[in-house]
């Protein structure tokens, strides 16, 4: 998929159609999103599951090493549409499948 580097859209900041550059939103991992939140390794670690002696279930074996074979080629994108007047961000609405995303000259996985 193709997309241009800046588009004209409405900027509810500034109340108007603004030239915005696009760019493509990176995937969080679920640790720096909620720290606290379970199964993140903060947490754990204060409740003391990570170390010490004694079983602890799931936390005392290793990952598994054959996981499911990846059944979808494809990842959700979703796009940043950044104002060039305000440099304000907001996101797109609505996230879309793609294998690929070329915005401008840069090639994006
Ligand atoms: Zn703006």
């Amino acid at each position: 998929m193709k997309l241009p580097k800046e588009t004209k859209r409405y900027c509810p900041t500034c109340k108007k159609q603004t030239k915005q550059k696009i760019s493509v939103a990176k995937q969080k991992s679920r640790s720096s999103i909620h720290q606290l939140s379970r199964g993140g390794k903060s947490r754990l670690k204060s409740r003391g599951l990570t170390s010490g002696p004694g079983n602890k279930g799931k936390y005392s074996m290793p990952p598994p090493k054959n996981r499911k074979r990846k059944t979808k080629s494809t990842k959700r994108m979703t796009l940043l549409y950044t104002c060039i007047e305000c440099k304000k961000t907001k996101m797109g609405k609505d996230s879309m499948r793609t294998s690929r995303l070329e915005i401008g000259e840069k090639v994006a996985k």
